[in-house]
């Protein structure tokens, strides 16, 4: 998967300079009406929401399912069949992609035969070089430094990883647009918990760099980099897909990503 990761890095700077080139300027809200959005700890995304060219989404989508297959020839049919389903530009399945509503793509990816995960994770993939171009767009107009929510307050994504910086100041960093948001050091970026006896972490043995970093009140995990072990340039995409045993070790302790799931 790193190998595949390297890969979707690749292909992004290319797409990311067509992205600057197709995404219309921002129609921007008054900055008081987005502090104010910002205050509550909710996203600008719905506030402000990017236009996307659909068409040339859905054919960025296309060069993410052939860089799959390259690394996972089984499922080529499954791609395949993805395509099939997926032919001209789907504004509202889109739209749910963009707006993070699961439920809707998950209807749709049955109702289409692909796997809903599948859908989910080439979505993503081929929503980042547009997402990136609309989160420095919005970063150079809007101040985000009295930002501490636990979502990303551009897109509204969980936080896939975080960084402790040499001066133990703790950074979240978005897996979709990329932006990074300062974060309380003991709290849970899930639930928001800030109790010390709910919140722990560990390490591997030879690897103090990163830790998994816990909530028993919620059961979320969060995987972080500790700068203060050593200082040095980290792409934080690359190194989730390189710490994936974290990820397994984390599950096996009973911990996921966004907690717990609810059991009926
Ligand atoms: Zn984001
Ligand atoms: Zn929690």
């Amino acid at each position: 998967m790193q190998q595949f990761f390297e890969a979707v890095r690749a292909l992004e700077r290319r797409l990311t300079a067509e992205a600057e080139r197709s995404l219309p300027p921002l129609s921007l809200v008054s900055p008081e009406r987005m502090q104010e959005q910002l205050a509550q700890g909710l996203p600008l995304l719905p506030l402000v929401p990017p236009v996307l060219p659909a068409e040339q989404y859905f054919r960025d989508l296309g060069e993410y399912r052939a860089l799959l297959c390259g690394y996972e020839p089984a499922l080529v049919a499954e791609m395949q069949a993805q395509e099939r389903a997926l032919s001209g530009a789907d504004v509202g399945l889109l739209h749910a992609l963009l707006f993070g509503e699961n439920d809707v793509v998950y209807e749709r990816a049955v109702a289409m035969g692909a796997s809903p995960e599948r859908l989910y994770f080439l979505g993503e993939l081929a929503l980042r070089p547009y997402l990136a171009v609309y989160a420095e767009r919005l970063e150079s107009v809007v101040n985000f430094t009295g930002y501490r929510g636990g979502r990303c307050p551009v897109c509204g994504r969980q936080a896939h990883m975080g960084r402790i910086d040499a001066d133990n100041v703790k950074h979240l960093h978005c897996p979709a647009c990329e932006s990074t948001w300062r974060f309380g050091r003991v709290e849970c970026s899930n639930c928001g918990s800030t109790s010390p006896g709910k919140l722990g972490f560990f390490t591997v043995e030879g690897d103090e760099e990163h830790r998994v970093e816990h909530c028993s009140e919620c059961g979320h995990y969060l995987k972080v980099i500790n700068q203060r072990i050593q200082v040095r340039q980290v792409d934080l995409l690359l190194a989730d897909a390189a710490t994936y045993y974290l990820d397994r070790l984390a599950e096996r302790e009973g911990y996921r990503k966004g907690g717990r799931p609810v059991l009926a």
